[in-house]
C-alpha cells in the first residue's frame, strides 16, 4: 500500500512517531494509502528546517525565486493528468473537474505569484524639500499554511505560492482526509530543485500536528482554509502570540434570480453552482432564492436539470457528480436532510444515498437534494451543509430577497442574475459578501482579492493582496 511521507528540509521523512492513519478512496469506501499521523517533533523539526532556509531563500531576487516558482508551475503542468487521476481518487470529485479546474488552477496559482513579484512596485511619498519615504516590503519569515480537502491542491497552492514568493519559507499542513496531491506537490519541489528547508510538508490530524504548527513561536504569520469553528479556534491561539492572520471559512451563500434574468443561464448556472464537488465547494450557492413571478417555470427547469446528473465513479466520463469526501461528511450531510425534512421541508428530488454496484458498492453517494417550503431563518437555510443540498425560496421584492439573503453568520460569496444593469450594482452593493457573481459563478480574475465578511473570514487572500499578507511593510523616513 501506498505510504504518504513528509516533506523535511528537503528529504522524504517518517513521522517521528512511526505511526500512520488510514487514507480513503471515497469512490470505493476502502483505504488506499497511510498517511504520516505526525506530532509536534515533526512540526519542530520543519520549523527548524525553514528557518535554516530563510536566510539564503530571502536574499534570493525576485527573478530568482520566480525561476523556482515556475519550474514548480511548470512541473505541475507537465504532470496535471496524473495529479488530476490522484486528486479524483483521494477526495471523490469527477476526474473531469480535477483535469479542467483544479489541477490547472494549481499550476496557475504558482505562475501567478511567480510573476507578480516581477511587476510589484512599493510606494514612493516625495515630501519635497523635507525628504522621502518608501515603504519596505520585507518577508516574515517561517509562515503556517494549512488547508481544507475540499480544493485540496488548488488552496494548498493559493497559500503556499504568495508566501514563498514573497520570500518566506513554509511549513505547510494539507487535510489529512486528502492528503495525495500535497504529497505529490513535495515530490515536483524536489524534482523541480527548490532549495531545502523553503518548503516543508507536515501530514497529520488538526488537533496533533496543526495544533503544533499554530502554537508554535516561530511561525509569524497563520493562512488557514477550513470550517469557522477551527478558524475561531485558530484565532484565539495566534492573537496573544501576535500572529498574523488570514482566514478563510465557511459559507450559506445565496443565488438569487430575478424575473428578468436571462432564463436559461440563470438554470444552467444555478446547477452547476449548487452542485459541483457534490456541493463541497466553499463558494456553491445553497440557498436559491427566485422571484415569484417566475418560481414555478424556474423550479421546474431547475429540477428538470437537476435529475438529469448522473451520480457515478468519479473516473467515469458521464458521472457529473462523484463520492462525497469521506463516511463522515456523508452521515452529516444526511443528518442535514434530515433536519430538513423535520423542519417541513417538501422535498422535491433526491435525499437518498446512491448504492454503485461491484467495486463501487462501498462509496460514499448522494443524490443531488432540492427542498422547498423551509424559512429562510430555519436552520437548513442558516448552517453550512457542504454538500449537496440546496433550498429554493420565492421573494417579491429586491429588498426581501437582501433581507433573506444577508441573514446568515456567513458572508463569503453571492450571485445574482438580472439583466437590469443599475439592480445588478445596486444588489451588489448591499450584499454582505466577499465576492458578488453577476450571471455567473467562479471565474475570477486572480488579481482581485478573495476573501469572506463576517463570520467568512478575515484579511484577503489572491493577488497582491497574498503577497502584501506574508510580508512586514516597513516605513524608511529620510529627511534631507
Ligand atoms: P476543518 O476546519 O475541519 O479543517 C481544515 C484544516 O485545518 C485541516 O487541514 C485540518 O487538519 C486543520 N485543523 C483542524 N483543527 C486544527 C487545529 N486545532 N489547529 C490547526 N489546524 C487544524 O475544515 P474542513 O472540513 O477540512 O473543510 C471544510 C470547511 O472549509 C468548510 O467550512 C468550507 O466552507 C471551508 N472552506 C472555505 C473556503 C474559503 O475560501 N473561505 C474554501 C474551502 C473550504
Amino acid at each position: 500500500m501506498k505510504k504518504i511521507l513528509n516533506f523535511i528540509g528537503g528529504e522524504f521523512v517518517e513521522p517521528q512517531n512511526g505511526t500512520y492513519l488510514d487514507n480513503y478512496d471515497p469512490s470505493r469506501g476502502k483505504v488506499y494509502s497511510k498517511i504520516p499521523r505526525s506530532g509536534a517533533p515533526d512540526v519542530e523539526a520543519a520549523v527548524a528546517a525553514a528557518q535554516q532556509a530563510f536566510p539564503a531563500w530571502s536574499a534570493l531576487s525576485a527573478q530568482e525565486r520566480s525561476r523556482h516558482l515556475m519550474a514548480i508551475s511548470k512541473l505541475i503542468d507537465q504532470k496535471l493528468p496524473d495529479l488530476a487521476k490522484a486528486e479524483s481518487l483521494d477526495n471523490g470529485k469527477p476526474l473531469k473537474l480535477a483535469q479542467s479546474v483544479d489541477i490547472p488552477r494549481a499550476r496557475d496559482n504558482f505562475a501567478f505569484f511567480a510573476t507578480a513579484i516581477l511587476h510589484e512596485e512599493d510606494p514612493f511619498h516625495n515630501m519635497g524639500s523635507k525628504g522621502f519615504n518608501y515603504t519596505l516590503r520585507q518577508p516574515l519569515g517561517t509562515v503556517a499554511c494549512i488547508s481544507p480537502w475540499n480544493l485540496p491542491l488548488y488552496l494548498f497552492t493559493w497559500k503556499i505560492a504568495p508566501a514563498l514568493a514573497a520570500g518566506n519559507c513554509v511549513v505547510a499542513k494539507p487535510s489529512e482526509v486528502t492528503p495525495m496531491t500535497a504529497f505529490l506537490l513535495s515530490l515536483i519541489c524536489h524534482e523541480a530543485g527548490l532549495p531545502k528547508g523553503v518548503l516543508n510538508l507536515v501530514h497529520g490530524l488538526g488537533p496533533e500536528a496543526g495544533e503544533a504548527l499554530i502554537q508554535n513561536n516561530t511561525i509569524k504569520a497563520i493562512s488557514f482554509t477550513g470550517g469557522t469553528k477551527t478558524g475561531a479556534h485558530i484565532a484565539s491561539v495566534a492573537a496573544p502570540k501576535f500572529k498574523k492572520l488570514s482566514l478563510e471559512l465557511g459559507g450559506k451563500n445565496p443565488n438569487i434570480v430575478f424575473a428578468d434574468a436571462d432564463f436559461d443561464r440563470a438554470v444552467k448556472t444555478s446547477v452547476r453552482a449548487s452542485f459541483a464537488n457534490q456541493g463541497q465547494i466553499c463558494l456553491c450557492g445553497s440557498r436559491i432564492f427566485v422571484q415569484a413571478a417566475i418560481y414555478d417555470k424556474f423550479k421546474s427547469a431547475f429540477l428538470e436539470r437537476v435529475k438529469g446528473l448522473t451520480v457515478g465513479p468519479p473516473q467515469e466520463e458521464d458521472s457529473r457528480m462523484g463520492a462525497l469526501v469521506s463516511k463522515e461528511h456523508l452521515e452529516k450531510v444526511m443528518g442535514y436532510i434530515d433536519l430538513a425534512q423535520a423542519e417541513g421541508g417538501t422535498l422535491l428530488t433526491g435525499g437518498k444515498q446512491v448504492q454503485m454496484q461491484g467495486e463501487y458498492a462501498q462509496g460514499y453517494y448522494l443524490e443531488p437534494t432540492v427542498f422547498e417550503n423551509l424559512s429562510y431563518n430555519c436552520r437548513t437555510n442558516q448552517e453550512e451543509i457542504f454538500g449537496p443540498v440546496v433550498t429554493l425560496t420565492p421573494f417579491e421584492t429586491e429588498e426581501e430577497v437582501l433581507k433573506m439573503a444577508n441573514s446568515t453568520e456567513y458572508g463569503l460569496a453571492a450571485t445574482v442574475f438580472t439583466q437590469n444593469l443599475s439592480r445588478a450594482h445596486r444588489v451588489a452593493q448591499e450584499l454582505q459578501s466577499g465576492i458578488v457573481w453577476i450571471n455567473d459563478w467562479l471565474v475570477r480574475d486572480l488579481r482581485t482579492p478573495f476573501g469572506g465578511a463576517k463570520n467568512s473570514g478575515v484579511g484577503r487572500e489572491g493577488g497582491f493582496e497574498a503577497l502584501h499578507f506574508f510580508t512586514e511593510a516597513k516605513n524608511v523616513c529620510f529627511n534631507f
